[in-house]
């Protein structure tokens, strides 16, 4: 058979050369389940000039990737111990990473050019792990070695990002920085939305019921530092809920009625079990970490040659599991990221015959959109949405969680500083507009909010709590713990106009500046002193050059959290204001 790529994998296809053509950086290409992966590899090896090996972590993905390759004429070894093969002789090798790694005398060969790691994710920066002793052998036979990796998930729980450059695919826009922290992989040089995969009709549109008529509420759970959920809470919240599930079920097994194969994602196996319970007897069976891997095969097996309709699991079929038939998809997990989501959802979004949808009902209230980028960090709250929101600095598109009101218009985003990139002699450098920042005290440079030292001239910076503390301690100081803020027209005792910006705290007591805006110099001393920090879209340009202006834009100003003043003899004189607070004093309950 002849083979003719679509034209993304032909893009794909030319960014790995263009790549590696100028670097010997590991790249990773990102292809959701269903782009055709194999018909990558293949043309791949196709071209190559030297010698090619693709590893994966299991011996039935080897034997799924060399059937591809074969079918398409093209001849090639495989070596996995699992599939009773070890052959290292053709140009193109298939191989178990396994298999590989207790074999390095058979790849002493300093012909190997380009190593490809299929669902590459599983590739850490771990030195003694099975895949950087293949690595570390291939490369000392061969220092310009070339390293590809394929995932659909380039992004985990717990783990963030698995690359740190994305580069963009549209040669007019920024590349955006995703970690600063080290990767094996540097760069993201192809991904491809689910979304074209979708419109171009290489996989079934969702259908999606967001408000079932039941559903849990997990928003009151508390999550660790990686957004991840407790199971003990999960537990405990979910043993109450046992009405609720039957109910959840019911509606699941009505909707299923005619469909071919449901896939139910469950919180914990304590859950998966009692929902299994609720299911038909015979028609559903429980995948869980720990299902015995004879007994998991024979139940994949029977799933999906539709002996069985539902298949009730914990997050262990949410990547590399296919079932194309699959076309009803019930979640009954909280969701801890948009990728996360995708990859649950993509279960169900095969093409298969006589297949027009997948259902997807999610009685978790998730919320999710499908099509959402993913942003990197846990959602803030429920109402926050992904927002795009431009760097002035240099016009690359961020996308941050923000909050939106009803007319679309942004009132709040949860961005530190500008992701793009900007790309010098190869080198690679963060763009370094803030969004929000810590100004030194000793030369004025913005630093990231959590910042410890100022990244210009290395003082420490003031640990906000310190600020605090001190300021308690001192009897001519008082601390606003800031609830609410006005802005107003106002007239000093000569009559002239000003700005009148009060700050309460939670008891009604209050401190009040004032700014002048009439000159350029009293316009700046706005800037610097409020404008600067109370603006919530900085990267809109904002002059402040009349107090009507402030008026009308008031909305466009954020309240600090704190507010450190002085007694003066007649006054109190504000010394400080703390934004985007992240420490031990409690904050005020907002007002708004
Ligand atoms: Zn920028
Ligand atoms: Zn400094």
């Amino acid at each position: 058979m002849v083979y003719q790529l679509r034209p993304y994998q032909k893009d794909a296809v030319k960014s790995v050369i263009r790549h590696f053509r100028s670097s010997d950086d590991p790249a990773l290409i990102v292809l959701p389940t269903g782009a055709g992966k194999s018909l990558v590899i293949s043309e791949l090896g196709r071209i190559a000039r030297g010698r090619v090996l693709v590893l994966a972590h299991v011996k039935e993905l080897v034997e799924q990737n060399h059937a591809k390759y074969e079918s398409y004429d093209l001849k090639a070894s495989i070596f996995s111990a699992g599939l009773g093969r070890k052959d290292a002789d053709e140009q193109v090798v298939f191989g178990s990473v396994q298999s590989v790694v207790r074999n390095l005398e058979q790849f002493n060969d300093n012909g190997f050019t380009l190593l490809v790691i299929d669902e590459c994710h599983r590739v850490s920066l771990e030195k003694n792990s099975s895949y950087h002793k293949v690595i570390d052998h291939l490369r000392s036979l061969n220092p310009k070695l070339k390293i590809l990796g394929l995932t659909a998930t380039p992004y985990r729980l717990g783990i963030g990002w698995l690359y740190q450059y994305q580069h963009s695919q549209n040669k007019d826009k920024k590349g955006t920085i995703r970690t600063t922290d080290k990767r094996f992989f540097k760069d993201c040089i192809f991904e491809l939305p689910l979304s074209y995969m979708i419109k171009n009709q290489f996989l079934t549109p969702a259908t999606m019921i967001d408000a079932p008529v039941v559903f849990y509420d997990f928003s009151q759970l508390s999550r660790d530092p990686f957004g991840r959920y407790s199971e003990q809470e999960l537990n405990s919240l979910l043993q109450g809920k046992g009405r609720a599930t039957q109910q959840i079920i019911r509606q699941v097994i009505k909707e299923a009625t005619d469909r071919k194969g449901a896939m139910i994602f469950a919180s914990t196996v304590d859950h998966a079990r009692e929902i299994q319970g609720y299911l038909p007897e015979g028609q559903a069976a429980l995948v869980i970490g720990n299902t015995p891997g004879k007994e998991r095969d024979a139940i994949i097996h029977a799933f999906k040659e539709q002996k069985l309709k539902y298949l009730v699991n914990v997050s262990v079929l949410t990547t590399g599991f296919d079932a194309p038939h699959v076309d009803l998809i019930a979640i009954l997990r909280p969701t801890e990221s948009v990728s996360l989501y995708q990859q649950i959802v993509g279960r169900g979004l095969r093409l298969a015959p006589n297949k027009q949808d997948c259902l997807v009902i999610d009685f978790a209230g998730n919320r999710y959109n499908l099509f959402s980028p993913e942003i990197g960090s846990p959602k803030p709250d429920s109402k926050s949405v992904p927002v795009t929101v431009p760097c002035p600095a240099c016009g690359h598109e961020n996308s941050f969680w923000g909050v939106v009101d009803n007319d679309g218009d942004l009132v709040e985003h949860y961005g530190r500083r500008c992701q793009g990139y900007l790309e010098q002699e190869g080198e690679k450098e963060q763009c370094d507009f803030r969004y929000r920042f810590k100004e030194c005290d000793q030369c004025g440079a913005e630093n990231d909010i959590a910042a410890r030292k100022c990244h210009e001239c290395q003082k420490p910076m003031v640990d906000p709590d310190q600020k605090l503390k001190e300021a308690l301690n001192l009897k001519n100081c008082m601390v606003i713990r800031c609830s609410g803020m006005t802005i107003e027209a106002d007239e000093n005792r000569q009559g002239k106009a000003r700005i009148k910006v009060t700050y309460f705290d939670e008891d009604g007591a209050d401190v009040k500046e004032y700014f002048q805006l009439e000159t350029p110099a009293q316009q700046g001393a706005f800037y610097h002193n409020f404008g600067k920090h109370a603006l919530i879209n900085r990267a809109e340009p904002f002059r402040a050059d009349s107090i009507s202006k402030i008026i009308n834009n008031h909305k466009k100003f954020r309240k600090p959290d704190f507010v450190i003043a002085q007694k003066e003899k007649h006054y109190w004189r504000i010394l400080e204001k703390l934004f985007d607070y992240q420490g031990a004093y409690r904050k005020a309950d907002s007002a708004e």
